[in-house]
Order: C-alpha cells, then structure tokens, then sequence
C-alpha cells in the first residue's frame, strides 16, 4: 500500500502483563500494595460529577501550586502530565532537538529508547560497570542531552549526589533529566541541584509512592525557564490532557504527608525484610533503594523461575534482554504477599534440589 510508505513507523513499549482475575499476586509493574490516602477515595466518593460537563483547569493550578508547595519551589517551575510517561514524552519533544545522540544506561527504564525512536531522536547507550552502576565519565562526551533514572530501573540501584552532580556539572550545554519515579523509597532528590543549575530536569510520579497509578498523575520540577519551553510544547499539543478527577485526587494526596511516609516507611521495611530471606535462598542482587528488587538465583534460571511463578498465579517481570535475561524484577507488595512469594520461592528450590521438576 503506497500510504504506508509514509507512516511513522515504532515498536511500541512493552507494558507489564495486568492480568485481568482477581486473586493474583502482582508483583510486576511497582505498583503501590496499599490503597491511596483516606482523604483521596472519601473525596473521590463526593465528588461533583457534574462539573465533569465542563474542561478542566488546562494548567492544572491547584495541583501545581500544591506541588510547588510541597517542594518549595516556585509554581512556574513545576509541570503536571498524565503520567511521568508523558511528561517525558514532551520532554523528549521539547528538549532533545540538536541532532546529536542523547546519552543514557544500556540497562534502564526502556522507554526511552522508544520514545527516542519514535521523535527521531539518535540515542547512545553507555554501559553500567560490573556491579550496576552508572559511570559519570561515560556521560563527558559530545551528546545532545542525558536522561537516566536514580534510582535507576530495574536494577533499584541510587546514585551518589557526587555522581548525579557531576553528570549535570560535565553537560550544562544540553537538558539532563533525572527521572525520580523511585525516589521517594530511600533515595536522595537531585532537586537541590536545582539551585545551580538551570538545565536540570526533575521528573517524579504519584504512580508507586502515592498509590495512584491508574489516575496517571507525573510532574517535573525545573528552572522557569525550561519549563515554560515544556508548558509551550504541551499547549501547542493538547491543552487539556489532566482530567479533572487527577487534579482534584493528586492535592488531596499531597496534602496527606503522613500517609505517604507511612505507606513508603511500610515498604521500605518490607524489601529490607525480603532482601534477607532472598539472600538466604541463593538469590543475589544490587542493593536496592526502590520498591522492587533485581534478584538472580545461583543456580535456577530466572526465565524458568518467571514460569514457575506466574503458572502458581504470582506476576513477576521478566526481560529477554542482554545482560539482564537471568534477572527478575520483584515488585515489594504487603508482607503477606510477599511470605506468599517466599514460601513458593522455598519449596520450589527444595524440589528442584531433590531433582523433583
Ligand atoms: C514507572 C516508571 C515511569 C512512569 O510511570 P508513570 O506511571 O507514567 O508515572 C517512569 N520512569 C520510570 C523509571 C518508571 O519506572
């Protein structure tokens, strides 16, 4: 067909399973175990329905201005998107324009070969040494900007604020972006960076710390600068893309920071917890500051692991990826899904010990 000459051809990003029955144990895509802040389902079930007839707030103010509150910045440095998937995605759009490669992990969040992908954007990926981590001289080489998670996805390891600095430090001519969706588990925020340097983009999300994944809530925080050239892409775009229930929801979970801590405390506890009981079950893995954990078992395969555990209705995620293919990454849900992993986990490595399989 001639026309399909002309199409704008991508492989698109491949999402985790969501397994449409009730009843299993979804450890695959670091969700929230817990349920959003009290005050967000009892405002959810007040809501006026029927300012739903009228277009939300196209700059979602109030949620900015807590936002900003919250963080002590200025409102005009934070912009809100449906998602951090899309705050990235005009992000991309907006800042990666040179023409020369933008630079990030060869093991990361794998969107963002995509997106580079699908805006034409060329893209070099600099391994991460033996041990996981990012190598800040990897990134001094002529590039068109710089994107990498922190802590970094999936392997749940955080960087030194040394690292991060000097990455932005050795790239003042180009957009950096750190993208923070894991931050709020025990990491450090480059956000005080911001006080130096006007090229640095912070992205975070309400999509794991916050509980609230499926009303698709992200924002960035950076210069004035930076972010009026982001709020000029999104309304050359679409000016409505925040419904107005996220907007409403996402203040009411801001303003619940004792909530937040308890929930993320909860967790933090829980992977400290089942670091140790995967250790004593032969399990490896980088040191995590996420919500999730980035295991290899010592003898047992991660793929054959991925199959036993989904046949037994627990969801894991799985890549057949170079470097990462016997590696499997297990979202912290509650303690008592996770004794449920942990008790499979034993008695599967028992039975495939006594040649039982
Ligand atoms: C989950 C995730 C995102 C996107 O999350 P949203 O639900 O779109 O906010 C972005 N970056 C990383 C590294 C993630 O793991």
């Amino acid at each position: 067909m001639k026309w399909e000459e002309n199409v704008r051809k991508v492989v698109p990003y491949v999402a985790g399973e969501q397994p449409g029955k009730a009843d299993v144990i979804k450890l695959n895509t670091n969700e929230c175990p817990y349920p959003p802040a009290p005050g967000v389902e009892r405002l959810a079930a007040r809501m006026a329905y029927g300012n739903l007839r009228l277009y939300p707030n196209s700059q979602a103010s109030m949620l900015v201005e807590a936002l900003a509150g919250y963080y002590h910045v200025k409102p005009e440095q934070v912009f809100v998107g449906v998602g951090s998937d899309d705050v990235l995605a005009m992000a991309f759009m907006t800042f990666f324009n040179s023409g020369n490669p933008i630079l990030f992990p060869d093991v990361t969040y794998s969107f963002y070969d995509v997106w580079a992908d699908l805006y034409r954007i060329p893209y070099k990926t600099c391994p991460l040494d033996e041990k996981w981590h990012i190598r800040a001289e990897d990134y001094q080489q002529p590039n068109g900007g710089v994107i990498f998670p922190n802590p970094n996805a999936p392997t749940g390891l955080l960087e030194s604020m040394e690292t991060v600095e000097e990455i932005i430090r050795t790239n003042q001519d180009v957009v950096v972006i750190v993208d923070e969706a894991y931050v709020d588990f025990g990491g450090t925020s480059a956000l005080p960076l911001l006080e130096k340097y006007d090229n640095l983009l912070v992205v975070q999300t309400f999509s794991k710390s916050r509980a609230m994944a499926g009303l698709r809530i992200g924002f960035c925080i950076g210069s004035e600068k930076l972010i009026g050239y982001l709020n000029d892409v999104k309304f050359s775009f679409n000016s409505y893309t925040m419904n107005l229930p996220a907007q409403v929801l996402g203040v009411e979970a801001v303003r619940d920071e004792v909530y937040f801590k308890e929930i993320t405390g909860k967790i933090i506890k829980t992977r400290e917890r089942v670091k140790k009981e995967l250790k004593r079950l032969g399990f490896s893995f980088p040191d995590s500051r996420a919500n999730f954990i980035f295991a290899t078992h010592e003898t047992i395969p991660a793929k054959e692991l991925f199959q036993a555990l989904r046949a037994a209705d627990i969801y894991v995620r799985y890549w057949e990826k170079p470097r990462i293919s016997n590696s499997l990454r297990i979202t912290i849900g509650t303690d008592e899904q996770m004794d449920r992993l942990l008790v499979f986990l034993e008695k599967y490595l028992k039975m495939s010990k006594n040649g039982e399989m």
